[in-house]
């Protein structure tokens, strides 16, 4: 699916109280059918049952997956009052290519609650009320879900839409029932209450537990020490901002694997080091071992700059023949640059980004009939190397994988957290950074390779939640 699926958060309101305590296993979540007679979970269209959803009709058939993931949830939630959810189906935000498939959040929080764990700090609603221990929101919903009802049709990627089936074989289609797991990760908990676009804090400037977890590695500050305008900075400080809570820090190295892409540099010593790299979706993997040549710059460009968008003259298929060749992003797809490479005689390409900007996102596209491995490097990076070839000196490197590090982790082995510059309203920082591999529920994109589960050794989702007080 090229479709860019992204996940978005919906604002949220606040309360606060105090009440007594009870514990118990386990929690019940309700879904709270909120739409209007015939539409959304009412919908009458007669649909035959699929993936052990036995619903008869549409809104039914929403209905039971919604139930699905919140009973996947309840079952590793502890909480002796149910969770309420408010939940519908709506038309929202999309077009051909793109759509938000629906969105979650708190739709009650409280603070200085018996029991909180730290004093005049925000906390999720579900969570407030799992630590007081009874309803401390007189039965309201304290999350809210809003699903995109138009998924699938003209117009909002048309030919895609929900999978409703409870069985993961979504074939192609977006599944709903993961979609929901991650949505209501969000609305128990897993969401900064906290402004990034602003640093502003919620209502009376109370900062939210998440804020006693974020810490820049770049001010070595947690979000809670800071001002607004070190948070807003903090916000858009790409890979530098991490998630300290102890749960989560203990179980990276049981989630995370090793690997993080790298360009090495190894000749000449004033430019050796490691560069950061993103990884093609296509062509051989990166490995441990590496692949090492030299780097030979492509230009084929009447202002020097090498886009390979067709194939290679004789004269350069020459100079990038057994070598690795650094070829300039634009104009066309990735997937052609590596390919006319490749045809040519190189052993791997380095893309040049041509925008400023770190760190360097990996190349998308698909190939099959490409077997060299490709990775993109930052325009700084790349012009600092271009310098060097320019002046007739050669550079040597080896692509590969940096194994001393967790993918998704910084070099203490704590997760990052998603934090792109420019900021990403609704994504930057209420997810972990898309560096992480495998994938994980809470990264802001949907990928196939996201599997249905919020806790060790698939996901980090259970763990955050824990270092919150669930
Ligand atoms: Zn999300």
């Amino acid at each position: 699916m090229t479709a860019n699926k992204q996940f978005a958060l919906t604002a949220l309101a606040c309360l606060l109280g105090g009440a007594p305590l009870v514990a118990n296993a386990a929690a019940t979540i309700i879904v709270v059918n909120a739409d209007g007679p015939g539409e959304g979970f009412n919908d009458p269209t007669p649909v035959a049952p699929i993936g052990g959803n036995s619903g008869t009709t549409l809104g039914q058939q929403r209905l039971i997956a919604f139930q699905t993931a919140a009973d996947l949830w309840g079952a590793k939630l502890n909480s002796a009052v149910p969770i309420r959810i408010k939940s519908n189906f709506d038309p929202l935000t999309c077009d051909a290519n793109s759509a938000t498939l629906g969105a979650a959040g708190p739709l009650e929080v409280g603070s200085d609650f018996r029991g909180a764990p730290r004093r005049g700090t925000w906390y999720h609603g579900a969570l407030a009320n799992k630590i007081i221990g009874t309803d401390d929101f007189a039965g309201r919903p304290v999350i809210q879900a809003r699903f995109n009802s138009n998924l699938g049709t003209e117009n909002c990627l048309a030919g895609g839409g929900f999978y409703l089936g409870l069985d993961g074989q979504h074939n192609g289609k977006t599944d709903l029932v993961g979609v929901l797991l991650h949505e209501f990760g969000h609305g128990l908990g897993f969401s900064n209450l906290t402004n990034g676009q602003t640093g502003r804090r919620l209502s009376t400037g109370k900062p939210s537990a998440w804020d006693y977890h974020m810490l820049d590695l770049t001010t070595n500050k947690l979000w809670s020490a800071m001002t607004d305008a070190e948070r807003k900075a903090s916000g858009i400080n790409s890979r530098n901002l991490v998630w300290v809570g102890a749960n989560v820090t203990r179980e990276v190295p049981n989630v995370l694997r090793n690997g993080v892409p790298q360009l090495r540099i190894t000749a000449p010593l004033t430019l050796a080091g490691n560069l950061l790299a993103g990884a093609a979706d296509f062509g051989a993997p990166l490995t441990a071992s590496g692949l090492s040549g030299t780097i030979a710059k492509l230009s084929d460009q009447a202002d020097g700059t090498g886009l390979a968008c067709t194939p290679l003259t004789a004269a350069n298929a020459v100079a990038v023949q057994g070598k690795l060749a650094l070829i300039d992003r634009g104009t066309c797809t990735f997937s052609i640059k590596v390919k006319n490479a490749q045809d040519a005689g190189a052993i791997g390409v380095i893309i040049a980004d041509n925008v400023a900007g770190s760190p360097p996102p990996g190349l998308a596209g698909s190939d099959p009939t490409i077997t060299i491995p490709a990775a993109r490097i930052t325009k700084a990076d790349a012009d600092r190397i271009k310098t060097r070839l320019n002046s007739a000196g050669a550079v040597k490197a080896t692509l590969g994988l940096n194994n001393n590090l967790r993918a998704g982790a910084d070099t203490q082995g704590r997760v990052m957290m998603f934090t792109p510059n420019p900021y990403q309203p609704g994504s930057s920082v209420s997810h972990f950074d898309t560096s992480a591999k495998p994938d994980l529920l809470m990264e802001p994109q949907d990928t196939e390779e996201v599997k249905r589960s919020v806790d060790t050794p698939q996901d980090l989702t259970y763990p955050l939640l824990r270092d919150l007080g669930w």
